[in-house]
C-alpha cells in the first residue's frame, strides 16, 4: 500500500491517505512535546521505537480480544492502520499514583491502588484537554452511552493484558492514555499508539522511570530509557 496525500500532521505522527479509503498510513516522528506543546524537543530513534512497540502491543491486544486499528507494519516508522474517526476523548487508566493525579489530589507518586482508575479528558487543544466525566462526554455528544460503556470495558481489558505482560519484562505499568476510533460502520476500535510517550513505565525493582517523564522532567537518559524499553520488549 502506498501513501498519497498527507491528511494530518500531529505532534508525534503524520497521517497519509492511501489508494484505499478504508486505510491510512501513520508515520512516526522523533519530535517530542510536553506540557500542552509548550516544551519541544527531539528524542532520537523514538519514532521507530514507538511504531514497533505500539504495533507489537496492538497485536497482543488483538489476540486477547481487543479490536484495534492495526493492519500492517510497513517499515521502521510507518504502519497501515484502519481509517477511523477518533472519539475526542483521552482515556487514562492508572494503577499507581503519578503525574497529574498526584498533583491534583495532593498525594505522593507511587501509591499502588487497590483497583485501577479511569478518567476522561475532552480532546480539545483550545480548551487544553479538560478533565470530564462520562456524563459530560454524553452531554457534549462526544460518544453515545453505549460507546462510552464499550470504551470503559475495553480500556480495563487493555490494562489487565498490558499490566501482566509488562510485569513479565520487569516493568510496572503505572498509567497510560488510550484513544479509540470509529470505523465507517461505527465499530469502536483501539486507535492511536501505546508507547513510552503514552505510558508510564517504572522498573519493577528500582522504580527507575523508563518513559517520557525523563523528557518532561529533564531527568536525562531519555534515549536510553526508550532503548531499554525496546530491549525488554524485543530483546534487542
Ligand atoms: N498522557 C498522554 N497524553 C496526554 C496526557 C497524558 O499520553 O496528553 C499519558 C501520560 O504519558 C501518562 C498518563 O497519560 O502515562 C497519565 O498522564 P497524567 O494525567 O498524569 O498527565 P501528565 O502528568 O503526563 O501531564
Amino acid at each position: 500500500m502506498n501513501k498519497t496525500e498527507q491528511l494530518y500532521e500531529g505532534k508525534a505522527k503524520k497521517v497519509f491517505a492511501t489508494e484505499d479509503p478504508n486505510y491510512v498510513i501513520v508515520s512516526y516522528k522523533d519530535d517530542a512535546t510536553a506540557f500542552d506543546g509548550t516544551k519541544k524537543g527531539t528524542i532520537l530513534g523514538k519514532g521507530a521505537i514507538n511504531n514497533r512497540m505500539s504495533n507489537y502491543l496492538m497485536r497482543l491486544l488483538e489476540k486477547n480480544g481487543v479490536p484495534t486499528h492495526f493492519v500492517e507494519e510497513l517499515n521502521d516508522r510507518e504502519t497501515v492502520v484502519k481509517k477511523v474517526t477518533i472519539v475526542p476523548l483521552e482515556v487514562i487508566i492508572r494503577n499507581i499514583s503519578a503525574g497529574s493525579f498526584a498533583k491534583r489530589y495532593g498525594v505522593e507518586e507511587g501509591i499502588v491502588f487497590a483497583a485501577p482508575t479511569i478518567e476522561f479528558s475532552y480532546k480539545n487543544d483550545d480548551l487544553h484537554d479538560p478533565l470530564i466525566n462520562s456524563y459530560h462526554a454524553l452531554a457534549l455528544g462526544l460518544a453515545t452511552a453505549d460507546e462510552i460503556e464499550q470504551i470503559k470495558q475495553m480500556a480495563f481489558t487493555v490494562n489487565r493484558v498490558l499490566k501482566e505482560y509488562f510485569l513479565t519484562l520487569g516493568v510496572k505499568l503505572v498509567d497510560f492514555k488510550l484513544e479509540f476510533g470509529r470505523l465507517s460502520d461505527g465499530t469502536i476500535v483501539l486507535a492511536d499508539e501505546i508507547s513510552p510517550d503514552t505510558c508510564r513505565f517504572w522498573d519493577a525493582e528500582t522504580n527507575e522511570k523508563l518513559d517520557k517523564d525523563r523528557f518532561r522532567r529533564d531527568l536525562g537518559g531519555v534515549e536510553d530509557a526508550y532503548n531499554e524499553m525496546m530491549r525488554r520488549v524485543f530483546g534487542e
